[in-house]
């Protein structure tokens, strides 16, 4: 389990994070209306950096607005200030991860998603990959992602991961590390919190954005750098079975930095070793971290 902060921040103060709790009665707990993100913090000899928190900030207003929480939108100064605050009272010594959410709270709930007051919350966590950076298993799930038209996977939403939640302990019961989700069209999306990349003769291939994807910075990131380094890339929809075929196939997220997957399905893929763009991709990936337009420096 990764070491949580003992301090948080939670609507304008900061706490205990034991203290920082919502109330029984509030669509946050009642039915899971909150959205969140998670932003990696590097601890560097230069100070502590915050990754692309601009593209985290305005996916979690994008998210708000998505499902309707109207009254939740905070301005990047507002939730700049509010991790700012947070971060100079932990003050970390190792790399973190900084979970943001704002929650909705009702005084009488109501599966409405306005008229809600948001609450805004952040704690900090040990940035441990939530994959094994040595080689992942996948398991195609039996539950499909959610469809865009049903709880749309674009929306960072904390009720829409209890489909993440069932699709990644079905894959741990069956031995495997994580979940492959294909959606309603049959058509591969994501893992249960990372996108995913296949590697067919040197073209990087990712389902597109109408394949109910949340649409990841990480990603966009991978995107970024293959069309500066002249790599072709194909964002369209993926079938399982050229997954299967992949030369390399590899995950990526915040939380899951850029990791190998050498099975899926019980099948071997490519050699089952760490292939070449997959390298490439874990290289450009820490030197964004660390190239100066991509973060913000925070301590
Ligand atoms: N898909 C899902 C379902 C996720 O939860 C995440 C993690 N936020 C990602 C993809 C990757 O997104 P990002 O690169 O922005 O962390």
């Amino acid at each position: 389990m990764a070491q949580i902060s003992t301090i948080a921040y939670y609507d304008g103060h900061i706490v205990n994070h034991a203290d920082a709790s919502l109330p029984i009665t509030s669509s946050a707990v009642l039915y899971g209306m909150s959205v969140y993100t998670v932003a990696l913090l590097s601890h560097t000899p230069n100070g502590l950096y915050g990754f692309r928190l601009g593209d985290h900030f305005r996916r979690l207003r994008e998210s708000a607005a998505m499902i309707g929480m109207r009254d939740a939108d905070y301005s990047d100064e507002h939730l700049s200030n509010a991790l700012q605050l947070l971060v100079r009272a932990v003050a970390p010594t190792r790399d973190m991860f900084a979970r943001i959410t704002i929650h909705a709270t009702a005084d009488i709930p109501g599966v409405r998603t306005a008229g809600i007051t948001p609450k805004l919350s952040i704690f900090l966590y040990d940035a441990t990959a939530i994959l094994p950076m040595d080689g992942a298993s996948l398991k195609t799930s039996t539950f499909r992602r959610t469809r865009d038209d049903a709880i749309p996977a674009r929306a960072k939403v904390n009720g829409a991961y209890v489909n993440s939640c069932l699709a990644k302990q079905d894959a741990m019961d069956s031995g495997c590390d994580d979940a492959l989700f294909l959606n309603h069209d049959g058509f591969v999306s994501e893992l249960t919190a990372a996108n995913i990349f296949l590697v067919r003769d040197n073209t990087l291939i990712t389902p597109d954005t109408a394949s109910d994807i949340l649409e990841g910075i990480t990603r966009r990131t991978i995107i970024d750098a293959a069309l500066r380094d002249g790599i072709t890339v194909c964002e369209r929809r993926v079938a399982l079975t050229e997954v299967y075929t992949a030369d390399e196939v590899f995950a990526c997220g915040t939380s899951t930095f850029v990791a190998p997957i050498t099975s899926v399905d019980h099948r071997c893929i490519g050699d089952g070793t760490i292939g070449v763009q997959t390298r490439w991709a874990k290289e450009i990936l820490t030197t964004a971290q660390r190239t100066d337009n991509e973060y913000t420096t925070l301590l």
